[in-house]
């Protein structure tokens, strides 16, 4: 009925989130509010982490994709996991390193990464930055000279596979602005280069092939392809590859029409294609990492918002308004993805109407969905967005000069604010 497993309706015909009555939250906290379910996401991190035990040994580590949703209380929360962070700007490192991270369990990535961000990556002592090109090889080379420091690197590759939902395609994918391309050869003399840096040590390669992927194809092929690589690396420069980090981009369920697959399944198809090739070519297993971000959050959460005035034009639409909208939730906008909507307060109602989801913004594309099916609904009712865990609070802005919601962690019949509502002050905080 729900897209979310975490996702049920109660006695009073409220829709609940890991028990909890999303309409009492949205009384205790104010809307818009971003509510996410803790031990959901503890789960999560279990899944992906036991998958690797379980297929390939513990040889590996999961780094959650912090861009997603960053704050410090998910550092803390996925650190106390076992799992470790990928951080995409100086900004997420600053606030992994605040809230306790082991910098040797961060990767920085990020396609132009600046010098003062470099600098911060190396004092902190990140485990491994994955390097984009080779101006900032060139760079980090320079920074480890003039301290004395030597980094552990990965190389960003363009596997030549590119996944989204349910298909993935061959492509040259040369025009992307992330890494090297490897069948120009690009990425062969990006891995001699690393290997003449003198200050860098190269320990691995890393692609990432899409994102809201459901099924586990594109990521064999992408394997395939980085083995075929490594023991390229090996046979002509004489080099050990220990990393092979193979991204995230594990779908969830936004809509009924999403089917995603359980998380143990992309290690156990992956593991399988390494254990083979590795073999097959007396070849060390590598230290496999993978970076799930939406698949770790974005079931956990649900936004919820105050039902505002309805706009009925007759033969086109109905237009439901709510306060909060692209400044939260910029998806729509950027991308038209799909949302399921629930009034919280009407869950067990059917959904008899279908309404397009109007923002407060003055954009007219200001808008959580279109065509969304919807419980009749008025003005104070609560609507519920659902699996807005990941992207939506880390994408979301101030245009309008709009107030950023609420964090609300939920667990064991606690809740609690991880991050604070912002005031009025805290929008003028920076004028001069
Ligand atoms: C965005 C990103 C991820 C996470 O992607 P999801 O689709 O959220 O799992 C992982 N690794 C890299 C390098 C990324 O850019």
């Amino acid at each position: 009925m729900f897209v979310s497993k975490n996702l049920d309706v109660n006695e009073n015909g409220n829709l609940t989130i890991g028990g909890f009555d999303t309409v009492e939250l949205a009384k205790k906290y104010g809307t818009p509010l971003y509510v996410m379910d803790e031990d959901m996401i503890r789960s999560h991190c279990r899944s992906f982490k036991e998958s690797i035990d379980k297929f390939y040994g513990g040889n590996g580590l999961v780094c959650y994709a912090s861009k997603v949703f960053s704050c410090k209380e998910i550092y803390r929360l996925v650190a106390s996991e076992g799992l470790g962070v990928d951080v995409v700007s100086g900004g997420e490192l600053y606030t992994a390193i605040a809230a306790g991270t082991d910098p040797k369990k961060i990767c920085m990535h990020g396609n132009n990464k600046t010098i003062d961000e470099l600098k911060m990556a190396l004092e902190y002592g990140v485990g491994r930055i994955v390097a984009d090109n080779i101006y900032e090889m060139k760079s980090i080379d320079k920074l480890c000279a003039e301290t004395g420091k030597k980094a552990d690197i990965l190389l960003r590759i363009k596997p030549g596979v590119d996944a989204h939902t349910h298909n993935f395609i061959r492509t040259g994918q040369i025009d992307s602005k992330f890494g090297f391309a490897l069948e120009t050869g690009e990425a062969f003399e990006a891995v001699k280069f690393a290997l003449e840096c003198t200050n860098l040590n190269f320990v691995g390669i890393h692609c990432h092939i899409g994102s809201q992927i459901l099924d586990t194809q594109g990521f064999e092929a992408a394997a395939e392809v980085m083995l075929v690589f490594i023991k390229k690396i090996r046979d002509e420069l004489n080099a050990e590859v220990r990393d092979l980090n193979l991204g995230g981009g594990f779908g969830i369920q936004y809509t009924e029409a999403d089917d995603p697959l359980p998380y143990e399944a992309f290690m156990e198809a992956v593991s399988l294609i390494v254990h083979k090739f590795c073999k097959e070519n007396d070849m060390p297993l590598p230290f496999i990492i993978i970076e799930p971000g939406r698949s770790i959050a974005g079931p956990a959460g649900v936004t919820l918002y105050t039902v505002g005035g309805k706009k009925i034009i007759p033969n086109i639409r109905t237009y439901v308004s709510i306060d909060g909208g692209m400044c939260d939730n910029p998806r729509y906008i950027l991308y038209q993805s799909e949302y399921d909507a629930v009034v919280a307060n009407k869950a067990s109602e059917p959904k008899n109407t279908v309404v397009t989801i109007a923002g407060k913004c003055c954009e007219s594309g200001d808008l959580i969905g279109e065509n969304m099916p919807l419980q009749e609904c008025e003005p104070g009712d609560i609507l519920a967005v659902c699996a807005t865990g990941a992207y939506n609070y880390s994408m979301s802005s101030n245009y309008n000069r709009l107030l950023k919601p609420a964090v609300v962690f939920i667990k064991g019949g606690e809740s609690r604010v991880v991050v604070r509502r912002e005031t009025l002050e805290d929008i003028i905080r920076n004028d001069i």
